[in-house]
């Protein structure tokens, strides 16, 4: 039987990139989204392209029954679920002394609780099965910290030491919980920068350039391999050498 990969948040940017590379390495997806518009279907198109089966289950990670039902869905139809990309993010950005207290809170249930949420779901077949992967994508300024993301730097720390603590879990179970810290990455998330903000970037990333989302799913499908299996708890950055 074929494996199977479920990613979260996975109609378009990042998350679409990584289905579609998974995809293309022979995983069966299972494809959550939060909005059906015209992006889900070209992702389902074209991950189908690669002639695997593509499961897509409707649901907002911020809320735990949605997450629950999704993931019986998946189980229902595949038996099991072998990698679990947690990808769906928000920003909602802004300084502290400006922030609304609703703009902290739900960047904080979308990013970190989400992943509690879909994991905790997902997390029993795992250890039933006695193997898995879990990536989960953090950022890099949750390592760095940055000026008007108190809410995002908090939600994707709260990852990373959600990942490890669950990597020290959930390690002799045959079970690798690793973080992606991706820098600046050309998705709709960071088009809403203004030029001159995003050359002023690319000018201070070492390696003069924004990242492209194909970048951050090349490592994606390097940790779900067996290429990784003695690499856990760990965060992996792609930033160009943004933080070295
Ligand atoms: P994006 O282009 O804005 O896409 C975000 C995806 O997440 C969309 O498919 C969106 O679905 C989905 N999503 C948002 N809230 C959701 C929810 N409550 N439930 C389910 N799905 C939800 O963002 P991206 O740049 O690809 O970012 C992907 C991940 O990488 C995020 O975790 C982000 O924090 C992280 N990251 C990005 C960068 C970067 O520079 N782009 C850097 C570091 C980390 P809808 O279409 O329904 O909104």
């Amino acid at each position: 039987m074929g494996k199977v990969a479920l990613v979260t948040g996975a109609t378009r940017g990042i998350g679409k990139q990584i289905a579609i590379t998974l995809a293309k390495e022979g995983y069966d997806i299972a494809l959550n989204y939060r909005t059906d518009n015209d992006e889900l279907k070209n992702t389902i198109n074209e991950i189908e392209g690669y002639c695997v089966k593509v499961l897509p289950v409707q649901g907002d990670v911020s809320n735990y029954d949605d997450c629950e039902r999704f993931v019986k869905e998946i189980i229902d139809e595949f038996g099991q679920i072998d990698v679990l990309v947690n990808n769906a993010g928000i920003t909602k950005d802004m300084l502290l002394m400006r922030m609304k207290k609703e703009d902290f809170e739900q960047v904080i249930d979308v990013n970190l609780v989400g992943t509690f949420n879909v994991t905790k779901n997902v997390i029993n077949y795992m250890l039933k099965a006695r193997t898995g992967r879990i990536i989960n994508i953090s950022s890099v300024v949750g390592v760095s910290g940055n000026a008007g993301q108190t809410n995002y730097s908090a939600s994707k720390a709260g990852i990373i030491g959600f990942s490890k603590s669950l990597a020290k879990e959930v390690a002799s179970r045959n079970i690798n919980v690793n973080c992606i810290a991706p820098g600046f990455i050309q998705t709709d998330m960071t088009a809403v920068l203004k030029d001159e903000v995003k050359e002023e970037i690319a000018k201070n990333i070492p390696l003069k350039r924004m990242g492209e989302a194909q970048d951050v799913a090349n490592v994606v499908k390097f940790l779900a391999s067996s290429d990784s299996s003695y690499i856990t708890g760990q965060v992996i950055h792609v930033d160009g050498g943004m933080l070295m």
